[in-house]
């Protein structure tokens, strides 16, 4: 493989959580560094957990795998909301689609896939050309983890309405997770009734973020998780460089800010809740 001539100098790490928590939706397949760089990176500073998430069958077919190699990984396998519509529009059709959800569910029946999300809405990718398939798919991910009780996670992109509304419709499942989360104050407190667990990425620490640390400040911090969403959204001071499950301890770290709570203490839920959401032993 051929190195990026436009490489940039990674952040430096952070200095280590004493309370080790999980990264709660990271994408492996997408970063520059191997699955065992990155987990010893991560592990260094107390990320000793991460929810490895696949978007089309094939990515959900290595974050599997991954998981069965390694102890630190889980995964979460599903067709990210712009995948469904892709199928479903392009050359295979419908039939394509549907093909591609049988394989998503056969993977997620495996002891060590925890999740079934990526998956939601997401207007801001896709057009109304897409939007039925995509409603489609996120109809079938939410049967899908009731079926077979994992946990649903929930990529929602501009589309806050639609999404509560199918998860009405459809009855939510026992454990869901608001991924990237990026709703407002009263979204935040709609969750909370819910009982749904709300997971920051780094895009928290944006000096614009405001709304979203208002969210936060809103939410309780027994549904808080943290995540890194990487190889995007790098935390601040360090945008523009390369994201990865090490520079979790810098969002933690503002989150702790927004909260009011020592470092320790949010860090303390956030590896609690983590565990309850995705169901896996502390
Ligand atoms: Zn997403
Ligand atoms: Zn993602």
């Amino acid at each position: 493989m051929e190195k990026s001539a436009k490489a940039v100098t990674p952040a430096p790490p952070p200095v280590p959580l004493n309370v080790p928590v999980a990264d709660s939706h990271t994408h492996i397949d997408m970063q520059d560094a191997g699955v065992e760089e990155t987990l010893a990176a991560a592990a260094e500073v107390g990320v000793t957990t991460l929810i490895q998430v696949g978007c089309d069958l094939e990515r959900s077919r290595w974050s599997a795998r991954a998981a069965a190699e390694h102890d630190a990984v889980w995964a979460a396998v599903a067709l990210h909301p712009n995948e469904a519509p892709r199928l479903a529009l392009g050359e295979g059709g419908w039939k394509a689609l549907d093909a591609a959800l049988e394989g998503i569910a056969e993977l997620a029946a495996r002891p060590e896939v925890l999740g079934v999300g990526e998956t939601g809405l997401d207007h801001y990718r896709t057009g109304p050309e897409g939007r039925e398939a995509q409603q489609y798919s996120f109809r079938r991910h939410i049967e899908l983890a009731k079926r077979l009780d994992k946990a649903l996670v929930i990529h929602d992109r501009e589309a806050h309405e639609d999404v509560l509304r199918i998860l009405e419709e459809e009855g939510a499942p026992e454990r869901t997770v608001f991924h990237c989360f990026s709703g407002d104050a009263a979204m935040a407190e709609v969750c909370a009734a819910k009982g749904w667990f709300m997971s920051f990425a780094g895009n928290v620490t944006f000096k614009n973020a405001r709304p979203l640390r208002d969210a936060l400040a809103a939410a309780p911090p027994e549904l808080l998780l943290v995540e890194t969403d990487a190889p995007f959204l790098t935390p601040a001071p360090y945008r523009g460089r390369p994201n990865a499950p090490y520079l979790i301890p810098y969002t933690l770290r503002v989150m702790a800010e927004v909260k009011g709570m020592t470092e320790d203490a949010l860090a303390e839920h956030i590896a609690a809740n983590t565990a309850r959401a995705f169901g896996y032993p502390r």
